[in-house]
């Protein structure tokens, strides 16, 4: 049993003023393995102050000493890569493949920054004016729990590249990954107060650092829902706000595809992390004409994929996060069951042969049209749609019918013909012929999957400021 009852501000872990104790479960075997003392909004707070102080001399470092910090950072994740991917295994759930890949993005993510910053000039010309790129201020970073030390060193690697310091609010269900996280951060030797991280509620702490008149920037990942909250707490003092929320992302597999190349990348697409992936490639669009070939092929990969215990090295779906991930992810299936899909693989229940966990079956419905909610809404789960369309008019028509515009799939045979159509789709990033991660370009949303962008120059820029200097 894991007890985590210290939250980090101002260079030291100390006690929370919060007295909430919420339990952690290992979700693959539903068992209590730890508790943590959740911090509170006074604590939020402190944490405020403490890097509204470190401020002023933080963001007078220059490049030479932030990047230095940064690899810095970067060699203490390094260290606990061993202790964070058994914790994301443990805690999360996540099969040890995927962990191993998690743990080792944590530490990726700093470096990227710093090899951002060597290029980055704060300094440029616009006509008679010098541009200069001045930190926003205290930057407030709130973030998920399906990747939790991936987005606590990407917002914080930018943020600190950047000359911001930083108050973090990592999901209450990954206070054990935080706990990793942060002593590498404390090892790491950075000045008191420039990183701040206090776990505790979206409610309270989260909605005290939205609203705080000392925190200039935001942001954000998570569900569309609780960006929208808080984009009008920051209205108030109109906060600087990056948005990185939900996805319901089209795979688009063009007429001229060879299944036997694609099935298998479209399940890894709509599969990865669980199903637990804003990324997700969850509504896959057929050639209504090649759909019984498509359906076979992938009732073959379906069958293949492994279900169950994520230390075993051949799975690749685990257990949901939490209980309630996986009602959601049940009322989901019965949801397109009464819409009037039809179930080509899983269904209800867990998968045969498991007793406890919150496993569900990789599931996958045919004869979905676009309008109903399975196609529509974000399930967050192994839970994959296919759509038949018409034609390639039909099929971009389809796959920009969404709210959402975060990532889209397209495949073909015809490399020039798929660039074509992704050139027409309505998303932050597009993956043609591929599942590749590039993680100097730009991520993000159009639609309500987001504001701006994270990674590479644009990431750093959303913690910056213009400021155009005239001199006589
Ligand atoms: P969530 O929105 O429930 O919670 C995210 C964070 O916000 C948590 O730390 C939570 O405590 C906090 N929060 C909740 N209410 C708040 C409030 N009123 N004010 C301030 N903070 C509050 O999301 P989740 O369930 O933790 O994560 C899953 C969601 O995240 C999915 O919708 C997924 O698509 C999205 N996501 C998006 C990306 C992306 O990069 N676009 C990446 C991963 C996950």
């Amino acid at each position: 049993m894991q007890i985590v009852d210290k939250i980090y501000i101002d260079g030291a872990f100390v006690k929370p003023h919060g007295d909430e104790l919420f339990d952690l479960f290992n979700p693959a075997t539903e068992q209590v393995i730890g508790r943590a003392l959740l911090a509170d909004a006074q604590d939020a707070r402190d944490a405020i102050a403490a890097a509204k102080r470190a401020f002023p001399a933080f963001s007078t470092t220059d490049k030479r000493e932030r990047i230095e910090m940064l690899m810095r950072m970067h060699d203490a994740v390094v260290a606990k890569e061993e202790e964070l991917c058994l914790a994301i295994t443990e805690e999360y759930g996540a099969p040890v493949s995927r962990g191993r890949w998690m743990a080792q993005h944590a530490s990726n993510v700093l470096l990227e920054a710093a090899k951002v910053l060597e290029d980055y000039a704060f300094t440029r010309r616009a006509g008679a004016a010098e541009v200069v790129m001045q930190p926003l201020g205290v930057a407030g970073l709130i973030t998920p729990w399906n990747s939790d030390a991936g987005f606590i060193c990407g917002k914080l690697a930018s943020a600190l590249a950047a000359g911001c310091t930083a108050v973090i609010k990592p999901s209450e269900m990954s206070a054990i990954q935080t706990r990793i996280v942060t002593e590498a951060l404390h090892e790491a030797g950075l000045p008191s107060g420039v990183v701040n991280i206090v776990t505790g509620r979206g409610e309270t702490v989260g909605a005290q650092i939205s609203s705080h008149p000392d925190v200039a920037k935001l942001s954000f990942t998570g569900s569309t829902a609780v960006g929208k909250t808080i984009l009008r707490a920051a209205a108030d003092t109109l906060k600087r706000v990056t948005l990185e929320l939900g996805g319901k992302s089209p795979v688009i597999v063009l007429d001229d595809a060879n299944f036997d190349d694609v099935v298998p990348l479209a399940i890894q697409a709509g599969f990865m992390n669980s199903g637990q992936a804003c990324i997700a490639g969850t509504r896959i669009l057929v050639p209504q004409k090649r759909l019984e070939a498509f359906e076979a092929r992938v009732r073959e990969e379906v069958a293949r994929t492994q279900v169950g215990d994520p230390r075993d090295p051949q799975t690749t779906v685990g257990p949901m996060v939490s209980q309630k991930q996986w009602e959601r992810v049940q009322r989901y299936i019965r949801i397109g069951t009464d819409e009037g899909a039809r179930l080509i693989a899983g269904g209800e229940g867990r998968p045969d042969g498991i007793g406890a966990g919150w496993f569900v079956r990789p599931t996958v419905f045919s004869d979905v049209t676009n309008d109903m909610a399975i196609a529509r809404e974000e399930i967050f789960g192994p839970v994959l749609s296919i759509i038949t369309y018409r034609d390639t008019e039909d099929a971009i028509s389809i796959a920009n019918d969404t709210n959402y515009g975060l990532q889209a799939y397209v495949f073909s045979a015809d490399a020039k013909r798929a660039r074509e159509v992704a050139s027409r789709i309505e998303a932050g990033r597009v993956l043609v012929n591929t599942l590749a991660h590039e993680p100097a370009a730009p991520f993000g949303g159009f639609k309500q999957s987001g504001i701006g962008r994270e990674y590479g120059t644009f990431g750093l820029e959303a913690f910056l400021e213009p400021k155009a200097v005239l001199a006589a």
